[in-house]
């Protein structure tokens, strides 16, 4: 027997009045996130335990919020798991700041919520709220699939707010206990993978080698930190509140760019009639990337979320992938090297001269870990497929040409 976690995503349902408590709650959620870590801080030596940071906060977040103690728990768990990253980091040598916590999210568990088949109860600031699920209809769908099906058991939910489309959205855990040995059944059963690359010069790459550049994002970037540099050095008041306009200014800019990437991706996806779509994991992506920036991750980040958005949609799941190696293996015969990657836009394979783009190289690694996770045995049936600029590759290096 095997455990198998499967994440749902519904839109909530939700009027007026009760999406104000929603708001009200997970700001004072993340005022609770934060006032642990900032606590934490006050220290050289940084708590990690539960336990001790339970001690240390619990009653003056109590006192300072009006979240019921399940929620207070869950945000000082949350706060504890970013400490420990950012000791672990320390650990390692590397650069971590104290966390500040800004997403517009709460965590619950089954004591702060209560999860029907059509609805959710959930905790707030004032009592609870009710809130029905915006589900599609019964049929191909995670909802379906895990929701609606006895044999998984709800684990929590992560509520998430959406600002560019007013909504609120729970990502619902769900666990069952099946019989494979690589946990994956049936759902696996003719799907087709999406791999996408991620990168500076070109934002995004797809196995079926469309490319968008992040050439002008870049280039819009570099001016607007020129332009602020000169603004900071000029110091007045006016140029700060110049800095603050731009800046909002640029946000939205950017956020609207990576809008239009991810509608391009998932249309590629419905094209190629995918059902899945692979990114690389996003955890430390900058630490794989010479020359990215801080705002690299965060648009990286965006263009996920935005992705995996639009792609929900259309039915479509997204998922993380580990990113080992998927520059270094030749995505046609499989041999990994580093001399494979002679430089950094262009893959050579050493073993059978395979010669290509490295990023388109990469998307069809990463879309091919994918294909590899969801194999149900080394003898079973190769039941997903890679989707590349025409046709599709199994997970036993079978080619079918696309059908026109
Ligand atoms: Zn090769």
């Amino acid at each position: 027997m095997a455990e198998v976690r499967r994440t749902v995503i519904v839109k909530l349902d939700i009027d007026g009045s009760d999406a104000t408590l929603l708001h009200e709650t997970v700001e004072e959620y993340l005022l609770a996130c934060n006032y642990v870590v900032q606590d934490a801080w006050q220290d050289d030596y940084k708590p990690t335990s539960k336990t001790e940071l339970h001690d240390r906060t619990y009653s003056d977040v109590r006192e300072q919020t009006r979240l019921q103690a399940n929620l207070v728990q869950s945000a000082r768990n949350r706060a504890a798991e970013a400490i420990k990253g950012v000791v672990a980091r320390w650990e390692n040598g590397k650069e971590a700041s104290q966390p500040h916590f800004t997403t517009p999210s709460v965590h619950y568990d089954k004591r702060s919520a209560t999860f029907h088949d059509d609805r959710v109860s959930l905790s707030t600031v004032n009592g609870r709220v009710e809130a029905e699920y915006a589900l599609p209809p019964e049929g191909d769908n995670p909802q379906t699939k895990y929701l609606r099906n006895d044999e998984y058991e709800v684990t929590g939910a992560t509520l998430q707010y959406r600002d560019a489309t007013d909504t609120f959205f729970l990502h619902i855990g769900t666990k069952a206990e099946v019989e494979s040995e690589i946990p994956d059944d049936g759902d696996a059963e003719n799907s087709t993978v999406l791999g996408v690359d991620l990168g500076i010069e070109q934002i995004a790459i797809t196995s079926t080698g469309q490319f968008w550049s992040g050439g002008y994002l870049n280039h819009r970037r570099r001016e607007y930190e020129r332009v602020r540099g000169d603004l900071q050095q000029t110091g007045t008041e006016s140029a700060h509140r110049t800095i603050k306009q731009m800046g909002g200014r640029e946000t939205r800019w950017a956020e609207d760019y990576l809008h239009r990437i991810s509608k391009a991706i998932v249309q590629e996806a419905v094209a190629h009639e995918c059902d899945m779509i692979a990114f690389e994991e996003l955890t430390d992506i900058r630490d794989r990337m010479p020359g990215s920036k801080k705002f690299h991750a965060w648009a990286f980040r965006r263009l996920y979320d935005y992705v995996a958005y639009k792609a929900e949609a259309e039915g479509i799941e997204t998922t993380q992938v580990d990113p080992a190696y998927t520059s270094k293996r030749c995505s046609k015969c499989g041999t990994t090297l580093d001399e494979n990657r002679p430089s950094q836009e262009k893959f050579c394979c050493q073993k059978c001269g395979y010669e290509v783009n490295a990023d388109y190289n990469a998307a069809k690694n990463i879309g091919f870990r994918l294909l590899r996770a969801g194999q149900k045995s080394p003898h079973g049936g190769a039941t997903r497929h890679l989707a590349l600029k025409s046709g599709t590759l199994n997970v036993n290096g079978g080619y079918s040409p696309a059908v026109q």
